[in-house]
């Protein structure tokens, strides 16, 4: 028996092409697409405008799954970890950041992650498997019916074409949670494709920022492809850190990635950002400060920076820098020509903290019971 086919799972092209494969209208892909994306449908027989025997046939050979949060925390400035579950039993993890007016989501692309950065308890999983693009886009559904059912009616006007505008829960995503986004290209940009497509969940790309640890082969062929935010994880001022907290960059070092971005052809105000998570003692020292400068002076005019404080959890191998010691990097760079740099302040504290938690969380309460223990690090910033 051949497998339904997943109309969640295809950008509007793919849709078109998998249904004209099964000789349906192009135009009828379209019709399908805005049903399932900016109507919300959960069943064809929904899709009105659609012939009854359409309707029936794909009914009998389509499906319009659905998933479901399996846990959420919520910590006291409203931070929401949430832990999703997949078809197959795996499990990944969103977290929900409100933020005056801006509620942001951090989304997963892949179950667990192959990269394995010191400083991240995601990489102690390992990678089990991508993330399908409607289990990416599923994370963006359910947190804004999370929203909605604890009466945060705020909604934001978003959209063009021919569905007209619409409203969103959520104003911003951000692809920081678990997995390596362009280690999952297909997935991501197919995602990327139905959050920013006007007839599909018409988020403004400039609303969209897909991180990645630094796989600087893929970047150019990723933003051909879409026109979202980039951020790169940098995390040190030199190959020496660099290579022992970030094991890609014994892959990519410093060179081959400030050299991909160097030759990005950003339009307008647009910049790539550097996300640098400051460890005590490892990478937050003046020294590193000027250092971290100095590399970027090629490219200062494209970039700006993010500090992010790490956000340690028990038995984690880094501790935060003090207050005074992120302010003193921050100044340094500033001082030095940089002349974008941002401190984010770490969320959501008190519950477990960073990306990969949760899951790991919830593996450990399961094995714990069968009498095996998981251990997991942390990542902070995401
Ligand atoms: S920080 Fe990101 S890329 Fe690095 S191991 Fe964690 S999830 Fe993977």
């Amino acid at each position: 028996m051949t497998e339904r086919l997943n109309l969640k799972d295809h950008d509007r092209e793919q849709l078109r092409a998998a249904l004209a494969e099964r000789g349906v209208e192009s135009y009828r892909g379209d019709q399908v697409f805005r049903w399932v994306w900016r109507r919300g449908v959960e069943s064809v027989a929904e899709m009105t405008n659609l012939s009854k025997a359409l309707r029936e046939r794909l009914a009998s050979e389509t499906r319009l799954p659905r998933l479901e949060p399996s846990d959420q925390r919520r910590a006291a400035d409203g931070t929401t970890k949430l832990l999703v579950g997949l078809e197959d039993g795996r499990e990944v993890e969103s977290v929900l950041i409100p933020d005056g007016e801006r509620r942001t989501l951090c989304v997963s692309t892949q179950v667990g992650c192959a990269m394995g950065c010191t400083f991240c308890r995601t990489a102690t999983m390992g990678l089990t498997r991508n993330l399908s693009p409607w289990e990416i886009t599923e994370q963006v559904l359910i947190a804004e019916r999370i929203l909605t059912a604890r009466g945060d009616t705020r909604t934001i006007t978003m959209g063009r074409g021919k569905g007209g505008q619409v409203q969103r829960r959520l104003t911003n995503l951000v692809f920081m949670g678990m997995g390596e986004p362009l280690h999952n290209l297909e997935g991501t940009v197919t995602a990327c494709r139905i959050l920013t497509d006007p007839e599909g969940l018409a988020f403004p790309e400039r609303r969209i920022t897909v991180s990645t640890v630094g796989l600087a082969d893929r970047i150019a062929p990723f933003l051909e492809r879409t026109n979202v935010n980039l951020a790169v994880s940098l995390n040190a001022p030199d190959d020496e850190v660099r290579s022992r907290i970030m094991p890609v960059n014994k892959k990519f070092d410093m060179d081959a990635l400030l050299a991909v971005v160097r030759e990005l052809p950003l339009s307008g105000r647009r910049r790539v950002t550097f996300e640098y998570v400051l460890l005590a003692g490892e990478n937050d020292s003046e020294r590193q400060a000027r250092e971290l400068a100095r590399r970027l002076s090629g490219v200062a005019e494209k970039v700006k920076i993010n500090l992010i404080p790490y956000n340690p959890h028990e038995g984690a191998p880094f501790a935060r820098p003090s207050d005074e010691a992120v302010e003193r990097f921050r100044r340094l760079l500033l001082e030095r020509g940089v002349e974008k740099v941002m401190v984010r302040r770490p969320r959501g504290d008190r519950i477990l903290a960073a990306c990969g938690q949760l899951a790991l969380s919830s593996q450990s309460s399961a094995s714990q019971s069968s009498g095996s223990q998981s251990s997991g690090k942390d990542r902070s910033g995401s």
